[in-house]
């Protein structure tokens, strides 16, 4: 398959890229690593007649750490430079446990943790793990800056808050608690599919050994990942005993809503996300100091 004839712009600035964005309109596309849009374009679903390359836009591909540890990741940071990152290994196990999942090495060469999440496929990982960082999107726009929780982020199935003419800048990783335990798990039917179901568990524990806060985020459990915020809060004040978390897991099949695919029923991703739960809360309070 080809894409429909296209123009092709690179901008070297986030406001020459904004100001192209602004003439073009609806009928512009930022490209950022290309493996979610030029397949769309291939089979016609997208044609945009203006590609705005992202790739030598100043500024968008690098990792920065604050002093009180939270993590800016440019858009056009490509999954590979994070995977390969020993600070990121050290301080965010999560993000890394989650990409090994994200299809298959050489589409981790060339995407981006930006398009990845302004692509916002509810199946995707990476989505669901930055609700469960509790990450921040900043978004440029000719307006300005503003800051979005991920949760705010994402609205439905391939659709972000993002206006027409705004686009993703960065990526905003708070620290982990200290002691956190986190844990990343999916099933899909051959390595480096899309997940049928998908969880990222975050576990804290007091200095007693109970549990002080839980987070649990799903993908392709619904139109946009999916937190559970009441089976984690089951687990709060909890010893994180088996039968806590089997509490907890059985709660937040409750909370999602999964669309089913041709993979898998709706029934059936619910009863995944239960086991799958179960699982990762289970590594992650082991994993909690
Ligand atoms: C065979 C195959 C298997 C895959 N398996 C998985 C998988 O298991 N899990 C998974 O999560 N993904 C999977 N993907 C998708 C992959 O992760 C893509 O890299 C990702 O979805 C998009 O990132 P990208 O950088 O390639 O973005 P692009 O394809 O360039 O762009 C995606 C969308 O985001 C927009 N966009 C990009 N950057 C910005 C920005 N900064 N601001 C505003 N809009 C922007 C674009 O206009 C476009 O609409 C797979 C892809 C392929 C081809």
């Amino acid at each position: 398959m080809k894409p429909a004839p296209f123009d092709w712009q690179a901008p070297e600035t986030v406001e020459a890229a904004l100001a192209l964005k602004s003439v073009h309109g609806d009928g512009a596309r930022f490209i950022a690593g290309g493996q979610s849009l030029v397949p769309a374009m291939n089979f016609r679903v997208a044609q945009p007649g203006v590609l705005i390359d992202l790739s030598r836009v100043a500024g968008l591909d690098s990792l920065a750490w604050s002093p009180d540890g939270s993590l800016r990741i440019g858009a056009m940071v490509r999954y590979r430079a994070i995977e390969r990152d020993a600070e990121v290994a050290r301080h965010l196990p999560l993000i890394l446990e989650a990409l090994a999942e994200v299809a298959h090495p050489q589409i981790r060469t060339r995407g981006t943790l930006g398009g990845n999440l302004c692509h916002a496929d509810p199946a995707s990982e990476m989505p669901a793990v930055m609700l469960a960082l509790q990450a921040r999107m900043e978004v440029r726009g000719p307006g300005g800056t503003r800051i979005l929780p991920a949760a705010d982020f994402f609205l439905g199935p391939l659709t972000t808050a993002l206006a027409e003419d705004e686009m993703l800048a960065a990526i905003m990783v708070p620290p982990l608690p200290a002691g956190a335990g986190t844990a990343f798990l999916e099933l899909a039917r051959r390595r480096g599919d899309y997940a049928m179901m998908g969880v990222a568990a975050v576990l804290r524990r007091d200095g007693a050994g109970r549990c002080a806060e839980a987070r649990l985020a799903f993908c392709s459990a619904g139109p946009t990942p999916m937190a559970a915020p009441g089976a984690a809060a089951l687990l709060v004040g909890t010893a994180l005993a088996a039968a806590d978390i089997a509490a907890a897991a059985e709660a937040a099949k409750a909370e999602i809503e999964p669309m089913g695919s041709v993979q898998a029923s709706p029934a059936y991703q619910r009863h995944l996300a239960g086991v799958l739960a179960a699982r990762a809360l289970t590594l992650a309070a082991e994993r909690a100091a």
